[in-house]
């Protein structure tokens, strides 16, 4: 039996526990600073090559640039450094003296990579300037929570530059399509993509582009944002090229993030009550191979085969592992590696020698007659391989259907914001535009997580205005 805090009344709680309990994640003597220990890591590797190898179909070269930035390039951008301040960590001395210009520790990059920009960008001839950098930053966080709010987090973070506007909105959006592919297709949590409020955007920028999710517990989590940003932005770094009519002109901008936040994402959609369901196309380890004997004779045969078949696997690109630490019984291996959220365990002992077969089981299925199945031992690469496919599917398909049922239409605030203070979940409702209605919702502890495409609601939530826009209002992380 699971001794987990329960899954459904105490979520926060099993987060905590869970995530610890696993290797996942351990606190750090750094207040807000997590370590992120091997099998955490591990995920994030995975889902780093997955994107990178995304990001450079979409024609992005990787670079790097310096982790403290000058203090007065954040300055430079009205809106960026009121959007900024209060979270910078700000570096005053070095060498054992008062810096002249304090260095910020940069929160984002878009300050310095302007400045690069201004140098690198002369002509139209070297647009469109397509640039990403894997890193780290800070953002002095107050309240925080492993892999969803931290003081320093990891991310990629991509910035364009373009001699159209619309070729900015279409670098954004292909950027918004690649992570909305990466959360369903490659991390199985389904996603709503859309544009954010005026006040919900990024600083600095014109639009806001967001992926949003639906937790286990209801709420909403903000999963990665792509921006087209403020045509003053890089005109303040001096951003300009000469086009093909001989003028002077400042090319449009774009940013985009993907963050570890994607892990806690996994987590808080897939978990279940027995511990993680890591999505298999991110398990660091997709089949635990447990080895059962009783005897030393029964112990060489067994771990002969065993070891056959995690090679054939292993020749075949699946991550499988042996678990063969002695001492320990069969039933409590089981327990730890469903606990770890291992999608497949493979089984075998004497019996299965005999018959030539193994058992596979299945982490999502918690029926015991469909948890379970015989397989030739000649069949296991390909009915393992099928068998990831379905739980990634199971998946899916499960967290679709939670978001779906908990997806409700809403008229009035007054009416779905007090339900939506005490059970979470998505309403979508209609709004007038005005921030004055946005702010209401506040009063509940939402907000609007973005507008939608689908029009159903003809008036809005707040006032007795026309609605312009639905949108989907929630609480969220
Ligand atoms: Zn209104």
């Amino acid at each position: 039996m699971s001794t987990l805090p329960d899954i459904n009344t105490h979520f926060a709680e099993w987060y905590q526990e869970i995530i610890v309990k696993t290797g996942i994640i351990d606190s750090s003597p750094t207040r807000g600073c997590f370590v992120i220990r091997p099998y955490g890591y591990a995920m994030w590797e995975l889902i780093q090559r997955h994107v990178d190898d995304k990001i450079k179909v979409l024609g992005v070269e990787n670079a790097y640039f310096p982790l403290l930035i000058p203090k007065s390039f954040l300055s430079k951008e009205e809106k960026h450094i009121e959007g900024f301040s209060p979270e910078l960590a700000v570096v005053t001395h070095g060498g054992g003296k008062e810096l002249e210009e304090p260095l910020v520790v940069r929160p984002t990059s878009e300050t310095i990579i302007y400045y690069m920009f201004s140098r690198w960008i002369t002509s139209y001839r070297d647009l469109p300037l397509k640039i990403n950098q894997w890193a780290n930053v800070v953002r002095w966080e107050m309240r925080t929570r492993p892999f969803v709010r931290s003081l320093e987090f990891l991310w990629q973070e991509g910035h364009t530059a373009h001699r159209t506007h619309e070729e900015a909105v279409e670098m954004a959006l292909a950027a918004l399509e690649m992570y909305r592919s990466t959360y369903e297709d490659f991390l199985a949590v389904p996603v709503v993509t859309g544009m954010k409020t005026d006040s919900e955007r990024f600083a600095g920028a014109d639009r806001t582009y967001t992926v949003e999710g639906l937790m286990h517990d209801g709420k909403g989590l903000q999963m990665c944002t792509s921006h087209v940003l403020a045509h003053s932005f890089p005109a303040s770094f001096d951003v300009q090229y000469q086009d093909a009519d001989g003028a002077r002109k400042v090319p449009y901008c774009t940013s985009w993030g993907f963050t570890t936040r994607s892990v806690g994402a996994i987590i808080m959609t897939h978990g279940d009550q027995q511990g993680l369901i890591i999505p298999p196309k991110v398990a660091p380890i997709q089949v635990i191979m447990i080895p059962i004997y009783k005897t030393d004779e029964e112990r060489v045969l067994v771990m002969d085969r065993i070891k056959q078949i995690y090679s054939t696997l292993n020749g075949a690109g699946v991550r499988a592992k042996i678990d063969d630490r002695e001492g320990m019984t069969p039933g409590a291996k089981y327990f730890e590696w469903e606990e770890k959220g291992v999608p497949v365990r493979l089984e075998l002992g004497p019996k299965d020698l005999q018959n030539n077969s193994v058992v596979l089981a299945n982490r999502v299925e918690q029926e015991k007659t469909k948890k379970k199945s015989f397989v030739a031992v000649d069949q296991v690469v390909e009915q393992v391989q099928n068998l990831l496919q379905i739980i990634h599917a199971t998946l899916y398909d499960r967290a679709k259907a939670r978001m779906q049922a908990q997806w409700h239409q809403a008229d009035k605030i007054a009416d779905f914001g007090p339900i939506m203070d005490a059970k979470h979940g998505w309403y979508q409702t209609g709004w007038c535009g005005a921030a004055e209605c946005e702010a209401v919702v506040k009063q509940y502890k939402g907000t609007i997580r973005c507008l939608l495409e689908e029009k159903k609601h003809n008036s809005c939530f707040a006032c007795d205005a026309d609605s312009k826009v639905d949108v989907l209002v929630a609480k969220a992380y």
